[in-house]
């Protein structure tokens, strides 16, 4: 039987080239999304993966949303919390429901997903589960403090659940991906990106695929001795 995998936020940008990449190495993929239907219908159309939409920001909505993909697919293997929002603003201009809202989503939809699949992993003594960080989790972010402060917090959440996973054959590790070519990187101003790409080592924005495959090695068997750590795949700008 094929391992199961649910990847949120999976209908688009990062997330589809990750629950694309997750097929093709042999899982039976589980994609998540909050917004259109039509989207999602689209992407389902084009990958051949189904998509179930609930908002990771609300408990009771995975916990219900986690039970109707393992009642169809079977007990979720991997999780990927991928689903992330931003509303930017310096802390003068952001309003509380922007902190509270990219909070809610980024991080706690961390905490709602694995309260939904990790005591089952644990108890079959294997699961992965990979967090999507961000280099603005480790560096900070001028007019980000609500994101880098989410995005931070996940490399924390990362290693806390990594140690009570340990014993019980599941690993829990981040990506940190630098600027990667989605929508969210669209909605920079030009004038703003230039400057931000001239500061990555490698010289260009990063491509989903690139953190897929990252994903998709954390995912398999052969990352087992991996545990709690954050992989920096942003062009070398972690460095600086
Ligand atoms: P996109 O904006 O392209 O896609 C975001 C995805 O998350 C969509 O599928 C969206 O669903 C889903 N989503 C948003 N909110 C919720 C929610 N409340 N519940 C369920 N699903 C939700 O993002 P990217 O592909 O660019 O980013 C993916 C991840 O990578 C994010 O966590 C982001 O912070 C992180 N990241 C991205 C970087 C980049 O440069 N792009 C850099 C560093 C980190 P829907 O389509 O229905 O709205």
């Amino acid at each position: 039987m094929a391992r199961v995998a649910l990847v949120t936020g999976g209908t688009r940008g990062i997330g589809e080239a990750v629950c694309t990449g997750l097929k093709a190495a042999g899982f039976s993929v589980a994609a998540v999304y909050v917004g259109s239907d039509e989207r999602a219908a689209d992407f389902t159309a084009r990958t051949g993966i189904k998509a179930w939409k609930f908002n990771v920001a609300d408990h009771q909505a995975v916990l219900d949303g986690v039970a109707a993909i393992e009642a169809e697919l079977g007990p979720v293997d991997v999780a990927v919390n991928n689903a992330g929002i931003t509303r930017d603003g310096t802390l003068l201009k952001m309003s509380f429901e922007a902190w509270k809202e990219v909070i809610d989503v980024n991080l706690g939809g961390c905490f709602n997903i694995a309260k939904a699949v990790f005591p089952g992993m644990r108890q079959r003594g294997w699961g992965r589960i990979v967090n999507i960080g961000s280099i603005n989790g480790q560096a900070g972010q001028y007019g980000q403090v609500n994101y880098a402060a989410a995005k931070s917090g996940i490399h924390g959440f990362t290693k806390a659940l990594a140690q009570e996973g340990a014993k019980f054959g599941v690993t829990v590790n981040a990506i940190a991906p630098g600027y990667i070519d989605t929508d969210m990187v669209a909605a920079v101003p030009p004038d703003v990106l230039e400057k931000i790409v001239a500061k990555i080592p490698v010289g260009r924005l990063g491509h989903a695929e690139e953190i897929a495959r990252a994903v998709v090695f954390l995912a398999g068997e052969d990352a087992g001795f991996i545990t709690g750590s954050t992989m920096s795949v942003n062009g070398g700008q972690h460095m600086y």
